[in-house]
């Protein structure tokens, strides 16, 4: 199996000190705005990234077809009029190398390189009850200290395999999508497999299959998919977005997912089946999450809406996929359109009709054993040069695990996490103070930057306001707590998606305890505005739910005394 051994060229950035007012841990979208917030206010602060640089999911996912479903101007950063006016986005939904030149041009353009140090994965970090402090051990075997810890660790970072029998016997190149390799991989004259046909194996299929002289589709649960319908942004056009930035933004934070679709206001049952009709076919060719986001809300709560939602996707696959039996495999019969995230795509359905891609269907045909030379089924047996596998990852809470963080009386975050994430407004969690996450688990999970923002834009001014007030250390109310998990829990309730096989409920047939079934609350589903409005409701009640304290050593520390917390 190869991984991305990228050699680690920054490692001349790491800071000679050892502790930190702020360490921010991350050096994605979200680790790159918050150090940017710590830098403007003079903290001593650091952002401590595994990866070899900057850029989190822009950074790891090479594979070919990586894009943006988000429309790239709604996805930018809205911080800097400057880079607002700077930045030019070439196309409507980004390419991946685009968009982690937009991440390096951010971080250059405001000198934020200096604050990172890459390379350096923390192994671990528990919170010394005596001095109010993290200590941060990273896998180089540092150690570090820092008052207050903000995770900005990703919620799709983690990738995860599947566990076949021989997979380590494959002789060829194999790799999870994620890590693509970053080296060009000529793929001419080449056999190649992808396993998965989730949102990743939806971009890149098309992609291989032009490159490859064979490919073929292991797939178990078809997924949803709609057109992308992908275009270029022109000077001009880009000039017309930069005058309508406020107002996009704005659209943005009033719309439930961020984004600058909003939904049809009128309900599903005012309108005669062939204004819907109308509606889907004019939706359906509009770009992005249109199809999606701007549908009737009914098709998201209601069985027959969504029913004939579904109805009517599945016929625009039949007619794009010219053998019938094979557009029978490729719509989804165990769950209705858009109560999963909603994947989209580029020719995908077209590609099943080129002559070098095979469909093979792993619910009749399952994957037995992977082989030196290639795939073995209960029915035949495959030789390839590449086995892709696009079989997700271990969503919200995977990177948190891997922290192994351990809060006040020996507790492990992972352990109060078991059955699925517990936390206050998806920014904190009892039991683990002076840490913070964003883009945590329960928060919208909408546009991420648009949430992504809103955490960072609420976590300064509370530090702060910590710092003002001279507070050495905050916790969360167990009782706040447990109201927020039963309102996420209640946010569920009536949604389709509850019973969706998806990330959105945990499900992840590659990872223990998180089978179908024992659903794990990993979104914030009422919406961006509504959120926004429970932080702000929260703020100005003084910060309600949240304690503070000034009794606690202060923060000058003895990194022995820490070194010391690490030992136990
Ligand atoms: C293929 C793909 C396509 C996507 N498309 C969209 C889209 O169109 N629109 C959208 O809104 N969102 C999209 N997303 C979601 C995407 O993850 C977010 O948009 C955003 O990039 C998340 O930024 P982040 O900084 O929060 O996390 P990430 O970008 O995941 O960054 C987290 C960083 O933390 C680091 N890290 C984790 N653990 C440790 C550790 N122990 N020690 C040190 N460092 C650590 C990781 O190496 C990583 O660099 C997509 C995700 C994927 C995977």
């Amino acid at each position: 199996m190869t991984e991305n051994m990228t050699e680690i060229k920054n490692i001349a950035n790491i800071d000679s000190h050892l502790d930190y007012q702020v360490i921010v841990i991350g050096a994605g979208l979200s680790g790159i705005y918050q150090i940017k917030r710590l830098a403007d206010l003079g903290v001593r602060a650091t952002v401590l990234e595994a990866n070899a640089d900057l850029g989190g999911t822009w950074y790891n996912n090479r594979y070919p077809g990586a894009r943006f479903d988000s429309e790239s101007y709604t996805y930018g950063y809205s911080f800097s009029q400057e880079v607002l006016d700077e930045w030019h986005w070439t196309e409507k939904h980004s390419p991946q190398p685009e968009t982690l030149s937009y991440l390096n041009f951010v971080t250059d353009k405001f000198g934020l390189r200096k604050y990172m140090q890459f390379g350096c994965k923390v192994h671990s970090m528990v919170f010394n009850e005596d001095t109010n402090n993290w200590a941060i051990r990273l896998d180089d075997g540092r150690q570090l200290t820092a008052r207050f810890v903000i995770t900005a660790v990703g919620t799709l970072s983690t990738p995860t395999l599947p566990k076949f029998e021989g997979m380590a016997s494959f002789k060829g190149a194999s790799f999870h999508a994620s890590n693509w390799p970053h080296e060009p991989l000529d793929l001419t004259g080449k056999r190649v497999a992808v396993i998965g046909a989730g949102a990743t194996a939806i971009q890149l299929i098309p992609e291989v299959a032009k490159a490859a002289e064979q490919l073929t589709v292991f797939q178990r649960r078809p997924n949803w998919a709609a057109p992308l319908n992908n275009a270029p942004i022109s000077e001009s056009e880009m000039a017309l977005i930069r005058e309508r930035y406020d107002e996009i933004f704005d659209v943005c934070a009033r719309s439930p997912g961020g984004f600058e679709h909003m939904p049809d206001s009128r309900s599903f049952y005012d309108v005669s089946p062939e204004q819907r009709r109308e509606l889907w076919d004019r939706l359906y060719d509009e770009p992005g999450f249109a199809i999606w986001l701007q549908n009737f809300m009914e098709i998201f709560v209601d069985e027959k809406a969504n029913a004939e939602i579904s109805d009517y996707i599945a016929e625009r696959i039949r007619r794009r996929v010219n053998d019938p039996v094979l557009a029978e495999k490729l719509i989804p019969k165990d769950h209705g359109f858009g109560v999963q995230r909603l994947p989209l795509e580029t020719g995908y359905f077209e590609t099943y009709n080129r002559s070098n891609v095979e469909l093979v269907d792993s619910t009749e045909t399952p994957i037995v054993r992977l082989t030196p030379n290639g795939i073995e089924t209960s029915e035949a047996s495959f030789e390839f040069d590449v086995i892709v596998y696009a079989t997700g990852f271990d969503s919200f809470t995977g990177a948190f695990d891997k922290l192994n963080v351990q809060g006040t009386n020996g507790k492990q975050l992972r352990d109060k996490w078991a059955a699925g994430p517990v936390t206050y407004l998806g920014l904190m969690a009892s039991g683990f103070p002076n840490f913070l996450m964003l883009m945590g688990p329960q928060t919208p999970a909408a546009n991420f930057p648009r949430s992504a923002e809103m955490s960072v834009n609420w976590v300064t001014p509370f530090l702060e306001h910590m710092w003002a007030h001279g507070h050495q250390r905050f916790e969360v109310d167990d009782a706040a707590e447990a109201e927020w998990v039963e309102h996420v829990k209640d946010m569920y309730k009536g949604a389709l998606l509850r019973n969706a096989k998806s990330f959105f409920t945990g499900y992840n047939s590659n990872i223990e305890g998180h089978e179908y079934g024992k659903t794990r609350y990993n979104i914030y589903n009422g919406g961006v505005p509504r959120y926004a409005n429970m932080l702000s409701q929260m703020t100005n009640n003084d910060y309600e739910g949240i304690y503070f304290s000034k009794n606690k050593s202060h923060y000058t520390l003895d990194s022995e005394v820490n070194a010391a917390t690490l030992e136990q």
